[in-house]
């Protein structure tokens, strides 16, 4: 299984070599805000999508510590 694993990360590094070292994501857009990006939540800690999140005084909260 480990094997397997690692064996696909040599093919996917040459792979990545062979395409001169930059893979090219069409459709990424650094600047896009999207609802699933996952915030902390200031209080608690806790992870939670951007979509749950509470956003309060420049800072993300979840809904319990809201
Ligand atoms: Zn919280």
């Amino acid at each position: 299984m480990i094997l397997k694993i690692i064996l696909l990360g040599a093919v996917i590094y040459f792979l990545y070599k062979a395409f001169g070292g930059e893979f090219k994501l069409p459709q990424k857009k650094v600047d896009k805000e999207d609802g699933d990006t996952l915030v902390e939540c200031s209080k608690c800690g806790v992870f939670i999508t951007k979509k749950e999140a509470i956003f309060k005084a420049g800072k993300y909260y979840c809904d319990e510590c809201a």
